[in-house]
């Protein structure tokens, strides 16, 4: 049995559609991309090739830049796999230039003890599960 490490490295990689793929190779770069409906400028995450408001399926992609503020969080206490270390947080973020979109990601820079909701946070990635990069929270100002 190997050590647990405190990476993100273990778990299950995610499957990548058609309607993801933009997601996933933006984040490769550091960039957290979601979509953005061209007929009524909503935006929807995650991305699934129609608007969540219209309908439409006329969706580009759309960067989203920091900070964010913790809209919801879990602390997971479990050892799900031999090696996973725990405790982390997993946060739900908002962005106020885009409302109604929340994206989950682990959060970094605090312990888990001191996560809080409304919280800041800046936009991060780190490697994840089969070499892709996963959003990971970093804790601001607290
Ligand atoms: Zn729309």
């Amino acid at each position: 049995m190997s050590t647990p490490s405190a990476d993100a490295t273990t778990g299950i990689p995610p499957a990548v559609s058609e309607e993801t793929r933009v997601f996933w190779d933006a984040a490769a770069e550091g960039r957290l991309v979601i979509e953005r409906c061209t007929g009524c400028g909503a935006h929807g995450f995650p991305p699934r090739g129609i608007c969540r408001a219209c309908r439409g399926r006329a969706m580009e992609p759309a960067e989203i830049t920091g900070p964010g503020t913790v809209y919801s969080y879990t602390v997971n206490y479990q050892r799900w796999l031999p090696d996973l270390e725990v405790p982390y947080a997993v946060v739900l973020v908002e962005f106020g230039q885009c409302p109604g979109v929340r994206v989950t990601g682990r959060l970094r820079g605090c312990p888990v003890e001191a996560v809080r909701v409304g919280m800041g946070v800046e936009i991060g990635f780190e490697p994840g599960p089969g070499g892709f990069a996963i959003p990971s929270f970093v804790a601001v100002g607290s």
